[in-house]
């Protein structure tokens, strides 16, 4: 990807005077370093500074982020209209990195803990939703993947006029469609089918859409919508909550389709498939999972929802309605909330 890091303007580096930025708090950890709440004694304001770990492996999916960045910003969102957070400046620090950023709010996961994990009203949910798919289509139209959309990657921005909204931010996993890289990625809550099955080379934007889909839902009910403690876990709760299976061709190329599917020479025998075709895999029993692993999935501390996706919806959030007491506006907010997930959470990612 040299193409890209030549975009990276390399004389900004080494021109920073010291004791610039002084660190007031730290706002959150992660694999790749600290993010420090920053004065800014040069422009007089508050910025966050991701400070990255000093390892050569991290420093340079450091850059490929100021790289991606900084074209999202510049080329493709330049009068920052599109939910994406603005990168403001970046300096190599004692071999650290370090990227500052504007400074935002509380992430969307410490958003929902605030809430008891009660989930959000319909209406915040729409407007964030809005937002992250412009984010989405811009970055689409860049073609860029960010490969881990969840919700501590999403921040809510200080109130404007006390309008809501939010950012996409952590661009530290992300790369170019059709130079991808990495087969392990996306957090596993969220993380797409065709990337759980080993589609490498293959994957597209399409893998955030996945995840985007996972945090609309999330953001409604408060909890994970598919909380696995394994990646059978994940993949069995997805084919139980949305119905079907990922098509047979992608089962058929995939390079992780034999830890999760038994596979018959024909078509496999009383097996719901994908949009109606008859399937030759089906997945696992828990029991030949366990069989095999001789380890039981973890129970986690949260009763996690299972069960088909509608139901999920309207039995949500904790109103102990069921379908059939909802009033009439909200039985259609939700008709449209099903729909609009079952369009996101599509296990054919051509789709
Ligand atoms: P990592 O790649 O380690 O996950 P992130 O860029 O996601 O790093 O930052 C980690 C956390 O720091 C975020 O989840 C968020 O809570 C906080 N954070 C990051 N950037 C900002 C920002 N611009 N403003 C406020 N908080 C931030
Ligand atoms: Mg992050």
């Amino acid at each position: 990807n040299s193409d890209l890091i030549l975009y990276v303007n390399l004389e900004l580096v080494n021109k920073k005077s010291d004791r610039r930025y002084i660190v007031e708090e730290m706002l959150g950890q992660g694999t790749f370093g600290q993010v420090a709440k920053c004065w800014d004694a040069e422009t007089n304001s508050y910025v966050a500074v991701k400070v990255i770990k000093n390892q050569p492996a991290f420093y340079q999916q450091a850059i490929m982020e100021v790289s991606l960045l900084s074209m999202l910003n510049d080329k493709f969102d330049p009068d920052d209209q599109h939910h994406i957070v603005r990168m403001l400046d970046f300096f190599p620090w004692k071999n650290h990195l370090c990227i500052t950023f504007e400074m935002l709010g509380h992430n969307l996961y410490e958003l929902l803990k605030k809430n008891n994990l009660r989930g959000l009203q319909l209406q915040f949910v729409r407007t964030f939703s809005r937002q992250i798919l412009d984010a989405l289509i811009v970055m689409k139209g860049a073609g860029i993947i960010h490969c881990d959309l969840k919700p501590e990657n999403i921040l809510i921005t200080p109130k404007v006029n006390s309008a809501a909204g939010v950012k996409v931010i952590d661009f530290g996993s992300a790369c170019m469609e059709g130079k991808t890289i990495y087969s392990y990625i996306q957090s596993r809550y969220y993380r797409s089918p065709e990337v759980l099955l080993g589609y490498p080379a293959r994957y597209t934007t399409a893998i955030d859409m996945w995840s985007f889909g996972c945090i609309v839902a999330e953001l409604y009910i408060g909890l994970p919508l598919f909380p696995g403690a394994s990646e059978y876990d994940v993949l069995s709760r997805m084919i139980e909550m949305v119905g079907g299976q990922p098509p047979d061709d992608l089962l058929r190329e995939a390079k992780n389709t034999r830890k999760f599917f038994k596979h018959a020479g024909s078509i496999y025998p009383g097996n719901e498939a994908h949009d109606g075709l008859r399937s030759s895999y089906r997945i696992l029993t828990e029991d030949e999972v366990e069989a095999r692993d001789s380890k039981k999935p973890k129970i986690g501390k949260w009763y996690f929802p299972r069960g088909r996706l509608d139901r999920l919806i309207f039995s949500y959030p904790w109103k102990n309605l069921n379908e059939g007491n909802l009033p009439e506006a909200e039985k259609e907010d939700c008709l449209a909330l099903v729909d609009f997930l079952r369009g996101l959470v599509e296990f054919d990612p051509n789709k």
